[in-house]
């Protein structure tokens, strides 16, 4: 037996990406040794469209399978023992196997099913299958054969070097390896949106950056220590995030000043995606990502959005314009993100709240109204303002 524990992990979509695909595997290879980078002496490498993790026994299988089915682009994870491509030597294998099963779980019945991916070895997949059952219900009394509904399925991977054998499949998040498909800056706020937003988006692998906008002292540095938690939540699945924080009370005082009150929450937004088309060209981001979703407050309207898409030249992507709150809700909940967005912080946002926004603004319209604001230089000013912390999955800056 190996002195490591060893681990097949499955590449899910990543398999799909033709003449790219060494590509994908080399970033999601890169993503999984970070993601394993606290654990010392793990070994991670690709052979035959597969990606192997082998870590000192003292390390729990628990804790390499959790954090290695948080990387975007795995589709699953077995654990596994290996021996060589010999059908007596997998038959050995396959009862010491079974053998610890019945002794740790009582296993009464099981089903074998194999597949070579080395088509020169001499048995064919539905004959290992067989013969390994064969083997493992003479040497294993206890056990029967169930094809239906077994116990356990034993899986026999049969490959050029060796052979592995294992029971489960625990499944991972799927998508893409982080970096692989551009980045985008995601305006952030403290809410139950942005986050699960930012997540969908590094999903694709997508590279993120995040935005903040507070107003300090309307807002508390408490108010920005649950924000930062929230990132750090994505940062759990997606590796450290550099985020920017920018005080907008200057801008949202010259706003309540110089604009119509109904119209205040549309040019708060406005500026927001201004500063943060800025921050992006800045920092090399192709596009900006927000947690709008059409219909859901009066600055989500199909009309506020043309008005706030009007402010920048950049693309917007919004994932999850067509979803349902309780979807949202739900999908912030598996990713565990719901239980601090729903903390009560005050936000920038509700921060001179209009007593009765306007739902149907007209972009022209806005910008007139902006006519006594010195928009570059509210901007410029805002932009020099910016904070910069780099947030790991720790919750510390990293
Ligand atoms: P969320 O749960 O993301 O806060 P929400 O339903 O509260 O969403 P709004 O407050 O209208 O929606 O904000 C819409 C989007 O605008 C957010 O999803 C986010 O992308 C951006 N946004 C709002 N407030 C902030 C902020 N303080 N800093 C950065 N971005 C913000
Ligand atoms: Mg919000």
């Amino acid at each position: 037996m190996n002195e490591k524990n060893i681990f097949i992990v499955r590449c899910g979509e990543v398999a799909l990406k033709g003449g790219n695909k060494p590509y994908f595997e080399r970033m999601l290879v890169k993503r999984i040794k970070q993601a394993l980078s606290m654990f010392e002496d793990v070994e991670i490498y690709r052979k035959e469209g597969l990606i192997y993790v082998r870590s000192p026994k003292n390390i729990p299988v628990i804790q390499i399978e959790e954090r290695v089915t948080r990387v975007f682009g795995v589709a699953s994870i077995s654990q596994a023992v290996e021996c060589e491509s010999d059908m007596d030597k997998i038959g050995e294998t396959a009862v010491e196997y079974m053998n610890k099963l019945i002794k740790e779980r009582g296993v009464k019945t099981f089903k074998v099913e194999a597949k070579r991916a080395d088509k020169n070895f001499p048995v064919k997949s539905p004959d290992i299958a067989r013969k390994i059952g064969a083997k493992v219900l003479i040497d294993c009394k206890v056990l029967k054969v169930d094809v239906h509904d077994p116990d356990v399925r034993l899986f026999v991977d049969l490959r050029h070097d060796e052979t592995f054998i294992y029971e489960k499949k625990i499944e991972g998040l799927g998508g893409l390896p982080m970096g692989t498909a551009g980045k985008g800056l995601v305006l952030f706020s403290g809410g139950i949106d942005s986050p699960v937003a930012a997540w969908m988006m590094a999903k694709r692998g997508m590279q993120i950056e995040v935005i903040h906008f507070h107003s300090y002292p309307y807002t508390s540095e408490r108010a920005l220590e649950k924000v930062k938690k929230l990132v750090s939540i994505v940062a759990s699945y997606s590796g450290s995030i550099k985020m920017h924080i920018i005080n907008l009370l200057p801008i949202q005082e010259e706003i309540v000043k110089h604009c119509p009150e109904n119209e205040t929450t549309l040019h708060v937004r406005c500026f927001m995606m201004r500063i943060a088309e800025r921050i992006a060209k800045r920092n090399k981001c192709q596009m900006l990502i927000t947690g709008e979703d059409l219909g859901q407050v009066a600055s989500q309207t199909a009309e506020a959005l043309v008005v706030t898409d009007g402010c920048v030249s950049m693309p917007v992507m919004r994932p999850l314009i067509a979803m349902d709150k309780v979807e949202i809700m739900d999908r912030a909940q598996k990713i565990g993100t719901y239980e601090t967005s729903i903390e009560p912080y005050e936000d920038c946002c509700t921060v001179f709240l209009p007593k009765h926004p306007t739902t149907k603004p007209d972009f022209d319209r806005i910008m007139e109204s902006e006519k006594d604001l010195d928009v570059d230089e509210l901007i410029g000013n805002a932009v020099k303002s910016e904070e910069i912390v780099t947030i790991g999955p720790d919750g510390e800056p990293a």
